[in-house]
């Protein structure tokens, strides 16, 4: 596979970028010795600068459910672009796409629009903080919530030099810069544990805001919630007089059309929407009841933004939906199918290989790891059982075979509706060349 020009991209982004890019995620660090420069996507397919095509199995870090380039995507755009790309005031097409969510939300009653998950995590606390009066915050070990200086906590199994006992686990800051201030006020708890956050909850459930955790983990692989679990942390958060905030940044608009509060049947106080939902474009959303949202009115609980829905992007996000809703939600269907036959499929390679890669889904969302484990269940297993070198390994054999798989070690792969049974095919026979290599 040639790759002189990314090279040269390379060399000429390391004198004015960090890292040669903007994010550590997409360099280096899960690139080496230096990323493919990527010049374009359509449908499924990715090219390089050298001309290399990918089936692409990353797909924006789940932004693109219809794929890239979508046609009805493209025609949307490029009408609405000739008349004007931002306006900072109030749309039409805000009140539309607004209206189409609060429709297929049971638990929305009204959404207001942001541009990244970071934002809107940050404005999901801000509000938990503002309606209850209680300072605490609730997170969960190994569950990412964007890098709002308050959530970054105990995120990252590179960064694990201790944990702690399950039942009082460390605090593990992810990043420098965070001050002691700003870490106070989280708190950490082992996931799909029940007891372990009543527990919590008992000794703290006076001071805490909120419990905020993903519906299903992607940001450690995939690893999705005991049976039972999720709505025994809505019930506790009753008991306890603390607000259920469910962050649907990756499973919002991705695991179902309502997302994991469809999945697992749950009425979160607070929920936050990102990637999926602005199919490409940065669009990222707060929702919940009409009592809950009301705390943002009048800036009571501010939430400002110059790019705050935007134009573009809203006109992507409603297209999206509506055609992922056509034929009874028949998009939601595709690739939830294509995340289980990818799950299956690649399993069964493994076996065939030798090799000791696992892979768990949440319908669309996939992911695989080299474990002596059976199943992961949560960052513990994650962190002491998961051999993340061979991942890297066989990612860069994917993508050397044109499939790109993501390169960073912890988060996760996933599909959508242009992938193609032969895609899916190409894709299992790439991995079963590469388990092979990987056994030599
Ligand atoms: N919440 C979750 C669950 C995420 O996975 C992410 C990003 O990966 C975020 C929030 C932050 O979203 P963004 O990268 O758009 O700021």
């Amino acid at each position: 596979m040639k790759s002189d020009t990314s090279k040269q991209l390379f060399d000429r982004g390391m004198k004015v970028l960090v890292e040669g890019c903007s994010s550590a995620s997409r360099g280096p660090m899960n690139y080496a010795p230096y990323p493919a420069y990527i010049r374009e996507g359509k449908g499924a397919r990715l090219w390089d600068v050298d001309d290399n095509e990918y089936i692409d199995w990353q797909l924006s870090f789940g932004c693109l459910p219809l794929g890239h380039a979508h046609p009805a995507i493209v025609d949307i755009v490029q009408e609405k672009v000739m008349g004007g790309t931002h306006f900072a005031t109030a749309l039409e097409v805000e009140v539309e796409a607004a209206e189409l969510i609060v429709e297929m939300l049971p638990h929305v009653d009204k959404v207001r629009f942001a541009n990244t998950g970071t934002e809107a995590c940050m404005t999901g606390v801000r509000m938990a903080r503002g309606i209850t009066g209680k300072r605490k915050v609730l997170k969960f070990e190994g569950h990412y919530h964007g890098w709002y200086d308050g959530l970054l906590v105990s995120t990252n199994p590179q960064a694990v030099t201790t944990l702690g006992h399950p039942n009082d686990p460390v605090r593990i800051p992810d990043s420098s810069g965070l001050t002691p201030g700003s870490l106070e006020d989280t708190l950490v708890c082992v996931w799909n544990d029940a007891d372990a956050l009543e527990r919590m909850l008992k000794t703290h459930g006076h001071e805490i805001a909120c419990v905020v955790m993903e519906g299903a983990m992607s940001n450690m692989g995939v690893i999705p919630p005991k049976p039972g679990y999720l709505k025994q942390v809505q019930e506790m958060c009753r008991a306890y007089d603390v607000l259920f905030y469910l962050d649907e940044t990756v499973t919002g608009f991705r695991v179902a059309p309502g997302g994991a509060a469809e999945l697992y049947d749950l009425q979160p106080d607070i929920v936050t929407f990102g990637k999926a939902l602005g199919q490409g474009f940065p669009v990222a959303a707060i929702a919940g009841p009409d009592h809950i949202m009301e705390s943002i009115e009048y800036g009571k609980v501010l939430h400002y933004g110059s790019h705050n829905a935007p134009r573009l992007g809203l006109y992507a996000a409603k297209t999206m939906l509506e055609e992922m809703r056509r034929d009874n939600n028949a998009g939601w269907t595709k690739i939830n199918a294509i995340g289980e036959e990818m799950t299956t499929r690649l399993n069964q390679v493994a076996r065939d290989t030798g090799q000791n890669m696992r892979v768990q889904n949440v319908g669309s969302m996939f992911h695989p790891v080299f474990t002596d484990l059976d199943e992961i269940t949560g960052y513990r297993d994650f962190c002491g059982h998961v051999n993340l070198a061979k991942y890297g390994e066989f990612s860069k054999l994917m993508r050397e075979q044109g499939v790109f798989f993501t390169g960073n070690k912890i988060l996760h792969n996933l599909s959508c509706t242009a992938h193609t049974q032969a895609d899916i095919d190409r894709t299992i026979e790439a991995a079963g060349n590469a388990l092979e290599q990987m056994s030599r």
